[in-house]
């Protein structure tokens, strides 16, 4: 009857070496902004609904290229909300067949460059079993590899959205610690729709619903999660991403589009106000114009409100740090993006070491001997 008390402490250590201790339940006392915030439908600051900013992130995945790029200039550029300053748009860019130089031109336009992992690879167990290394290697080295291809500044790469949005538990957010990374916008809600879950930490537990485990169990503090709010398509199915709504209205017909598209802002807009968001690919959009117009008039109808905002993902998060009511955050200066020169480099072919494949590239530095990848982000 001795062996299983001593055996006891054993098995605690052994379990102790990859499963870290459960987060505790948030305490509002302890947990205070801006480095703190537990997970909560609770608009920040305590302020009320009509004097929240309304924020709209529209957020395009994958690589960047010439393939998307006429739709960004097209519909993006020159935008403006209500208050006169230049809308934000975030980018989730994978490495493989993205164009530096035009990622660099986005940049450049003030809008958010973000990430989405080097490999981007299949299976999605891959990225549903990835350790801290992995993370490490597809996102804390895309940083280095964003700033010297895309001559993007370090301190501007913020966010991360990993591939298929499938989460890797606690080991994603102790990498983000790590790496300086200030948010995630990879973890989908269908619970906290209506309120809306806005974006917290984990210092603490997360009242968050677990739609594609493993979720963060741990305290990790440091990197905040800027929840993917659901859409709801006609069949009140829940959707993450526009592109993968399922009854949605027929892809011809913008008014109905619109509709849409407006319904489910109202859940956000005539509610708490949380951060309302048009997650989508680029060739959703360019495949079905009658889509794209009614995107268009959506983010005209958001620019001619006084109170709501099409912003960078990463202002949002600066905005619960630092909450403000919407007729004072109407009246700061704009968001100032000191453009960051690109000499356009074209490399190729570059021989890739994980693959036989040769590759073309775009870049804003020297070119790289073989095709950068997992363990050689610069391609040395
Ligand atoms: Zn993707």
């Amino acid at each position: 009857m001795k062996w299983p008390i001593l055996l006891l402490p054993l098995l605690v250590l052994v379990f102790a070496e990859d499963e870290l201790p459960l987060a505790e339940l948030c305490d509002e006392e302890q947990c205070k902004l801006p480095e703190c915030r537990c997970s909560s439908t609770d608009i920040p600051g305590g302020l009320p609904a009509r004097d929240t900013p309304q924020f709209v992130l529209l957020t395009f995945d994958d690589g960047v290229n010439t393939v998307n790029m006429p739709t960004y200039r097209s519909i993006l550029y020159g935008r403006r909300n209500s208050n006169n300053c230049p809308i934000g748009v975030t980018y989730f860019v994978n490495h493989e067949y993205t164009d530096y130089t035009l990622t660099n031109e986005l940049y450049n336009m003030g809008f958010e460059i973000a990430l989405h992992s080097i490999s981007h690879q299949t299976p999605q167990d891959y990225w549903r079993d990835a350790t801290y290394d992995d993370m490490m290697r597809e996102f804390g080295d895309q940083i280095i590899q964003m700033s010297h291809f895309g001559s993007i500044p370090r301190d501007t790469i913020k966010g991360i959205r990993i591939p298929f949005l499938q989460l890797a538990g606690n080991e994603t957010y102790r990498m983000m610690a790590d790496a300086n990374l200030l948010y995630d916008c990879t973890w989908p809600t269908i619970s906290h729709t209506d309120p809306g879950l806005w974006p917290y930490t984990l210092h603490y537990a997360s009242i968050q619903d677990c739609q594609i485990p493993p979720c963060p169990t741990a305290s990790v503090p440091g990197p905040w999660i800027l929840p993917m709010i659901a859409w709801f398509d006609l069949n009140n199915t829940p959707c993450s991403m526009v592109d993968a709504c399922f009854f949605i209205p027929d892809r011809e017909n913008e008014e109905e589009w619109f509709k849409f598209i407006v319904g489910n802002f109202e859940r956000h807009y005539l509610g708490n106000r949380a951060p309302f968001g048009f997650y989508v690919h680029e060739w959703f959009i360019r495949a079905y114009p009658a889509v794209q117009r009614a995107l268009v008039r959506f983010m005209d109808l958001v620019n001619s409100l006084n109170d709501a905002y099409m912003v960078n993902a990463h202002e949002v998060i600066e905005w619960v740090q630092n909450p403000v009511p919407v007729n004072e955050y109407a009246r700061r200066a704009c968001r100032h993006t000191v453009p960051s020169p690109c000499r356009q480099t074209s490399c190729g072919p570059v021989r890739a070491e994980h693959t036989e494949n040769l590759y073309y590239m775009q870049v804003c530095s020297a070119c790289p001997n073989v095709y950068p990848w997992l363990g050689n982000p610069l391609g040395n």
